[in-house]
């Protein structure tokens, strides 16, 4: 995941300053002088380390700050608030036009993710706002790139309009457009052509573009992994076309973070979206102070909520709490979980998101293997349904049928009830607001 390392490195700067009980303006200094390498290191524009650590040392070597009774803290606080200012301060919404349809035009070099991106974002309005967008496949250079818009539209059931590659992608989009609106389709994507370097050919295609579609958000894609090369895409594309935001893509593939903290600052336009990996659904709202908090080890709470009511059905949350409080919970409700925890993404990412938890030695090495809770499933689905509902049933005769139909062995079956025991006893004390013991350490 993006920002590792860095999160890593200012720890270890805090973690000097933390060790003394009075801060002076020389342990500040020193202090600086890693953050501004960490920030090198990982990548940010030269000149935003600069301005960065110029506003944070002023504002740290104040009086009220080094006279404080937490020093560290508050400096803490202030590397926090000017991480959150170079990323932009607050989520910087599309740009909706006050009739329908809205218009979104793509733009970026090859291989940036335009494709996926517009995907991805007529997913994301379809599940928020139950939106009814139509994609322009206007990348006629890389016929490849048609089929694939094509394909995604068929996975999401949203309609793509194209022309083949004989045609000129204004005129695909004059009449792409005349469809959306014949259509009454909310939105509309333009996805547009890229090259492998900022040309003028493609530069006046895109104007011209522009020009006849006047689109409500002119998005610049770009690759997070391609770090300082990104942030000159964007400040050039935005000298030339003078784009409305930015999306940062394959941010999960970079540890280091560099264009993303970089490229506000350069181009002084906001990062709208993040992706976060191929599948359609990988896509959040760049929320500023959320990611200054992710880059600072504090987790994002906000986000890890979002996450989990998004792919959570309140009526039935409401029914395991219950069924916590009340330990019935059984094996049904386990594989449920299974399933939902899953479907959330990697667990080491979600788990990084709770304030705390990133420090919590060990972490890097927590993997859930997915055979494992496949041979989970398999051991819960040869039970009887009798079984599944009341784990009490499980005697060792039963057991050992259980390991026989399921391909374990009885040491396993074991394991897993045992397990599942212990977490059922764990909800059920949770649910009572009392930490179970080890938790309490955990969250200091
Ligand atoms: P385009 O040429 O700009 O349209 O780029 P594509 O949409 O074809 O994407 C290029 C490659 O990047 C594809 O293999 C995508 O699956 C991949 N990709 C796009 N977005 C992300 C992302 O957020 N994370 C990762 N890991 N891969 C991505």
């Amino acid at each position: 995941m993006a920002f590792e390392s860095l999160t890593d490195r200012l720890q270890q700067a805090f973690k000097g300053l933390k060790k003394k009980g009075k801060v002076t303006e020389a342990d500040v200094r020193e202090m600086m002088r890693e953050i501004r390498l960490a920030l090198l290191e990982a990548d940010v524009n030269f000149k935003v380390v600069k301005d960065f650590t110029k506003r944070v040392s002023e504002r740290a070597v104040g009086e009220e700050v080094l006279e404080s009774l937490t020093p560290d803290q508050q400096i803490i606080k202030i590397v926090n608030e000017e991480l959150t200012a170079t990323l932009g301060e607050e989520a910087v919404p599309l740009n909706k036009s006050p009739k329908i349809p809205t218009i979104v035009m793509m733009v970026g070099l090859q291989g940036a993710g335009k494709t996926t991106f517009a995907g991805k974002l007529a997913n994301f309005l379809k599940e928020n706002e139950k939106a009814r967008p139509l994609m322009i496949a206007g990348d006629v250079y890389r016929p490849a790139a048609i089929e694939q818009l094509k394909v995604i539209g068929q996975q999401l059931d949203v309609p793509v309009f194209d022309m083949g590659t004989e045609v000129s992608p204004v005129e695909i989009v004059r009449q792409g457009l005349e469809q959306a609106y014949q259509n009454k389709n909310d939105y509309v994507f333009i996805d547009t052509a890229g090259r492998l370097h900022v040309d003028e050919v493609l530069m006046d295609e895109l104007s011209q573009i522009k020009a006849l579609a006047q689109p409500n958000d002119i998005l610049l894609v770009v690759d997070a992994m391609t770090g300082q090369d990104a942030v000159n895409v964007a400040d050039s594309f935005n000298k030339q076309l003078d784009i409305t935001g930015v999306v940062v893509t394959k941010l999960d593939g970079d540890t280091r973070g560099g264009a993303a903290l970089s490229i506000r600052a350069v181009t002084g336009k906001p990062i709208k979206f993040v992706g976060t990996g191929e599948k359609l659904t990988d896509i959040e709202v760049f929320h500023p102070d959320r990611m200054a908090n992710r880059i600072l080890g504090m987790g994002d709470i906000l986000t890890l909520v979002e996450k989990a009511q998004k792919d959570y059905d309140e009526k039935k949350a409401e029914e395991l709490a219950t069924k916590m409080k009340e330990n019935t919970f059984d094996f049904n409700d386990f594989i449920e979980q299974l399933d939902q925890v899953m479907g959330m993404g990697p667990l080491e990412d979600l788990i990084k998101m709770i304030p705390g938890m990133n420090n919590v030695p060990g972490l890097d090495q927590l993997q859930i293997d997915p055979k494992d809770v496949e041979r989970k499933k398999a051991i819960i689905y040869s039970m009887t349904p009798a079984e599944r509902e009341n784990p009490d049933l499980l005697s060792p005769s039963r057991r050992r049928r259980i390991a026989a139909g399921s391909g374990n062995s009885v040491v396993e079956v074991n394991r897993m009830i045992k397990q599942f025991n212990e977490s059922r006893k764990m909800m059920q004390q949770m649910t009572k607001g009392k930490m179970p013991k080890g938790m309490d350490q955990m969250f200091g």
